[in-house]
């Protein structure tokens, strides 16, 4: 089997693709067969070293370019990633498994709002003049990092590799980047595309490999920063090793967010925010609200709605345009997801629907509903990163805040309701980064997106993610002449 638009080596490194063979293979599996459709090679130390020495010899001169020529080069490659939107959104479901439907929508369409985005931006990252006694003065400069590193989760290879490049390269840093070995290629186009826009060598490179190559490019001293999004273990090992050197640290983790129903919202559009936040992608989301609190009037209703609206799901082939739901990124993923089903019958979960594995080719599993869900459950209380929805009952506002707040994660918050003051109450009081009123999910690139708590630090997308892709300088200016006590 072919896959379109191969990119012809393991990695991009210095304006051109690169291969070394002695690197461990790593193969490329298509979720939906199991297939082994390709194969790249991880990083030897050798090709690391060149890819950080590249991006450490691009870096001051792309720096020195005006923002508006960087910008330019990035909104150049947010054309061409839209013209190329199909193959890429193919690319993407060979990759990660994903159905066609929405990775035409969700996938190369969000990396190139992102490079869109940052490339308008980047003429306009200005410093202020502050004023101060007798004439006397500050400036402040925003400048570049230095060279950085993103290292992604497999989830969205096309989007994690832009949203972290586009806002380093607007900033006028250099950026290595190392997609999960679950998902090597899109990257790869990443920067294959941007080098055809214009940017000069060096200035985005990716490499393949596992943790210990994403660790040998977080310690080399050239590194100024790293961005993660991956789980929470992880992002605890990388922020660690990051802080060593006082690196900047970007953390974009997992999550167990709530998703807060009450008797006043609207059913089918609390449903569809449901579906949203635990289906989408075969529920490997981030963000997912997997902990769905529903308010016990509305609970039945809720639950014979959602098993309704469950059976309309297509699942299947990937490629096929009706397909709304296609399988786990692996075989690893999958039997994850299925233990944690397990677990959530052994503990007394009632299994509504789903909760089954389906056929005996690719990873596919039934979306899954689960009631009576209980907070001390394991399905409640941890990430599963696949289709599983747990519904928990509550009765008042109160009680359910305490229960949604009551857990090490902090990445997103969802409520449903037509009581215009208590969703901004909730909102409020959620402990959460990201926060939905009557919706779920939705990521547009003007909005920061990022979590609090065990679920990571810093932001991307937004004006917020140039602050962490740059610093500030002051420099102050004297205009009388400088005096001193002897
Ligand atoms: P992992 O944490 O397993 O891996 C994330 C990335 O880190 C991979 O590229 C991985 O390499 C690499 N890595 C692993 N160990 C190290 C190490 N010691 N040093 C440096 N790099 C390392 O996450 P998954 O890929 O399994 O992705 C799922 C997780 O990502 C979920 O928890 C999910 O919630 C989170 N996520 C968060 C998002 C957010 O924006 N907040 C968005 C999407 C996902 P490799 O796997 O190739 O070995």
């Amino acid at each position: 089997m072919t896959y379109p638009t191969q990119p012809t080596a393991s990695h991009f490194i210095d304006g051109q693709y690169v291969e070394d063979t002695n690197g461990p293979e790593i193969p490329v599996i298509y979720p939906a067969t199991g297939a082994v459709i390709g194969k790249v090679h991880a990083a030897t130390p050798e090709i690391v070293e060149l890819a950080l020495a590249s991006a450490k010899r691009a870096q001051k001169d792309w720096a020195a370019m005006s923002g508006t020529e960087r910008g330019r080069i990035l909104r150049r490659a947010a054309d061409i990633m839209r013209e190329r939107n199909h193959v890429l959104s193919v690319l993407e479901t060979w990759d990660t498994g994903k159905p066609l439907s929405e990775t035409t929508v969700a996938d190369a369409t969000s990396a190139a709002d992102a490079l869109e985005y940052f490339g308008g931006l980047a003429g306009s990252l200005t410093g202020e003049h502050i004023p101060l006694a007798g004439g006397d003065f500050v400036y402040t400069s925003r400048e570049a990092l230095g060279v950085c590193v993103g290292i992604g989760a497999w989830n969205y290879p096309t989007q994690i590799a832009a949203w972290k490049g586009a806002p380093a390269l607007a900033c006028g840093n250099t950026m290595v980047f190392k997609p999960s070995e679950a998902t090597p290629l899109c990257a790869l186009k990443v920067a294959e595309i941007l080098s055809e826009a214009g940017a000069p060598p060096g200035v985005y490179n990716v490499v393949q490999g596992l943790g210990n190559v994403g660790a040998a490019l977080v310690q080399d001293p050239r590194v100024a920063k790293v961005s993660l999004t991956g789980s929470v273990p992880t992002g605890r090992k990388v922020y660690a090793m990051a802080a060593q050197n006082m690196k900047h640290a970007t953390m974009e983790l997992g999550g167990k967010s709530p998703l807060i129903i009450f008797d006043d919202a609207d059913l089918d559009s609390a449903v569809s925010g449901a579906i949203l936040g635990n289906f989408y992608s075969t529920g490997q989301v981030c963000s997912n609200g997997t902990r769905v609190f529903v308010q016990k009037g509305i609970k039945d209703a809720f639950l014979a709605r959602m098993a309704e609206r469950m059976g309309k799901a297509v699942i299947g082939d990937p490629m096929d345009m009706a397909t709304t739901i296609g399988p786990m990124v692996s075989e690893r993923q999958l039997e994850i997801v299925e233990n944690y089903i397990r677990i959530g019958q052994e503990e007394g979960a009632r299994l509504v629907a789903g909760g089954k594995r389906i056929g005996n080719e690719g990873f596919f599993i039934e979306p899954t509903l689960f009631a009576d869900v209980t907070d001390d459950m394991t399905i409640a209380r941890e990430e599963i990163f696949g289709p599983v929805l747990s519904v928990l009952d509550f009765d008042t506002e109160e009680e359910v805040m305490a229960r949604a707040n009551a857990t090490e994660f902090g990445l997103a918050a969802g409520v449903f309701t037509n009581d215009l003051t208590r969703a901004h109450r909730v909102s409020a009081g959620f402990e959460a980064g990201t926060c939905y009123i009557n919706t779920y999910n939705l990521a547009p690139v003007e909005a920061p997106f990022g979590g609090v708590k065990a679920s990571g630090v810093g932001r991307e997308n937004s004006k917020e993610a140039i602050k962490h892709y740059s610093q500030v300088k002051s420099v102050y200016v004297a205009m009388n002449p400088c005096e001193a006590p002897f």
